[in-house]
């Protein structure tokens, strides 16, 4: 077992490189982020650096339009590379389809050393033998069939075809040994190990070899990444010791659940970066956020900076339990933050919202100043109702739209005889007065109470429920000011002939 002081030696010997390796075959996940983050933090705390890898090989999968995005929204996150496809470095090229010349060296090196063989089979004698090993109920693993061929074998099928490049694996005969930051020691007997293919006979190579080369080549120095690839771990380090390189360290992060403790997934709500950016989340939160994930730190405490953080952040802290991916919980700690900023930084909120304005089609770019100005004005207003962006229309949409009735909110204060008369008075009164601002609106409301002989409530709320629709929100006087007297008018109108 490793200890904690062996751990960090460990550390302090080598330049902490870490990485973070996806495959651009879609929208950048919370769980490959979380991942990410963890990377960076270990390598920031560790004044190490941060690469960013391309795993590119699945041509049918993987898009530029992914990369591109994938890498806005770690930029978004806060999460900056100092090695990378846009970037470059010491070490690239950091796109595994530019690096084909490598692997096909390492290939040869590996044939060199009769670590690896060429595999003649075509797809259909793979298949067949697959088929007989089903019906025979085996466990269906490569034969073996071009493990041994002999020289004279070798050549009159390569006069035919062209070999994939199997790792000679099945009589490895020895467990393999994992020793795993996060989980100590873990042991894979050699029974499971199979003469996995490393390139295919396009020469395309495949992920467990690709890895291999590109860590090492990187001198990554630290792997972190999901319990997914724990399995795959075993047939790496075969690869690292037939080429005599020493393998980095390896952290497997557990597995994310939703809140039905079973594999995060979009049935229990979004699971891209971008989802929650696009909502209005604050990037600060979600690392904060992520941090608590798996991070128990020993005090009692939800709420860390990202400075904090990386001064804190240990690997030994992290814990093999999965943690769950609560949105509720995010959504509450990003009003922390919202709160904070509102306070500290009302245009940040503001920004948030009006992106969230912007992506509902409900202001257009240029955003003109009149248009920003009401917007931090409904900021305003709203305060900390606002927990994250889209709040703004969650609590503020009648700010935005034309009244969407809130069912119940219209059954119980706008079906009364009385409502339609009221509220064609107060629209007659607001009407006849000057300028539409917070005193007159109060004047005009409290001034038809009065003269009813009712208290202003009973005015108040029929009002509130024909001009936002809901029966909650911010106060009645402001919202009018802030709706102008053109719509208030016209809004009370159009309720007062629902109402009855
Ligand atoms: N391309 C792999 C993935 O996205 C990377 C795994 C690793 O970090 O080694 O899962």
């Amino acid at each position: 077992m490793y200890t904690k002081t062996g751990l960090e030696s460990e550390v302090n010997a080598v330049p902490v490189r870490t990485r973070y390796a996806g495959s651009p075959t879609g929208l950048l996940h919370v769980g490959g982020a979380w991942a990410a983050f963890f990377n960076w933090l270990f390598a920031r705390h560790h004044g190490g650096a941060f690469i960013i890898r391309v795993e590119d090989t699945d041509r049918t999968r993987s898009t530029e339009e992914s990369e591109r995005a994938i890498l806005e929204d770690l930029r978004w996150l806060g999460l900056e590379w100092d090695e990378g496809p846009d970037r470059g470095g010491a070490y690239g090229p950091y796109r595994q389809t530019e690096r084909f010349a490598l692997y096909a060296r390492y290939a040869h090196a590996l044939l060199e050393r009769g670590a690896a063989y060429e595999c003649y089979c075509t797809p259909e004698e793979l298949e067949a033998e697959r088929q007989r090993a089903r019906a025979r109920q085996l466990p269906q693993r490569y034969s073996g069939r071009c493990r041994d061929l002999s020289a004279a074998q070798r050549a009159a099928l390569a006069a035919q075809r062209r070999p994939a490049i199997r790792l000679r694996l099945a009589d490895f005969g020895r467990a393999i040994a994992v020793w795993d930051l996060i989980r100590g020691r873990v042991e894979f007997s050699p029974q499971h190990l199979d003469d996995y293919i490393i390139i295919r006979s396009d020469g395309t190579p495949l992920y467990n070899f690709a890895n291999v080369v590109d860590d090492h080549l990187m001198a990554i120095s630290h792997v972190i990444r999901g319990a997914e690839h724990l399995s795959n771990t075993p047939k790496q380090l075969v690869i690292y010791e037939a080429l005599g390189w020493t393998p980095p360290q390896f952290a497997h992060l557990p597995v994310i659940l939703g809140t039905d403790r079973k594999k995060l997934s979009k049935r229990l709500g979004d699971t891209a970066v971008r989802d929650y950016r696009r909502r209005g989340y604050l990037p600060e939160a979600l690392l904060n956020f992520f941090a608590l994930m798996g991070w128990y730190p020993e005090e009692d405490r939800e709420i860390y900076s990202l400075e904090e953080l990386v001064a804190r952040f240990r690997i030994e802290d992290l814990g093999k339990a999965s943690p769950v991916f609560d949105p509720a919980k995010l959504t509450w700690m990003n009003g922390v933050y919202m709160r904070r900023a509102l306070e500290t930084d009302p245009g940040r909120v503001v920004q948030v919202c009006l992106a969230v304005l912007l992506a509902e089609g409900l202001l257009a770019e240029p955003v003109a100043p009149e248009q920003r100005a009401y917007v931090e004005q409904v900021v305003r207003v709203l305060g900390d109702r606002l927990k994250v962006g889209e709040d703004i229309l969650t609590y503020g949409d009648f700010f935005f739209r034309e009244v969407t009735f809130d069912p119940a909110a219209e059954q119980q204060y706008l079906r009364r005889p009385e409502v339609r008369e009221l509220l064609r008075a107060l629209a007659d009164r607001l009407e006849r007065d000057g300028a539409l601002n917070h005193a007159a609106a109060e004047a005009a409301v409290r001034g038809l109470a009065q003269e009813r002989g009712i208290h202003s409530r009973e005015v108040i709320h029929p009002a509130r429920v024909a001009l936002t629709g809901k029966t909650a929100g911010p106060g009645l006087f402001e919202l009018m000011e802030l709706l102008g007297r053109p719509r208030v008018v016209a809004r009370l109108r159009a309720a007062a002939e629902r109402a009855g």
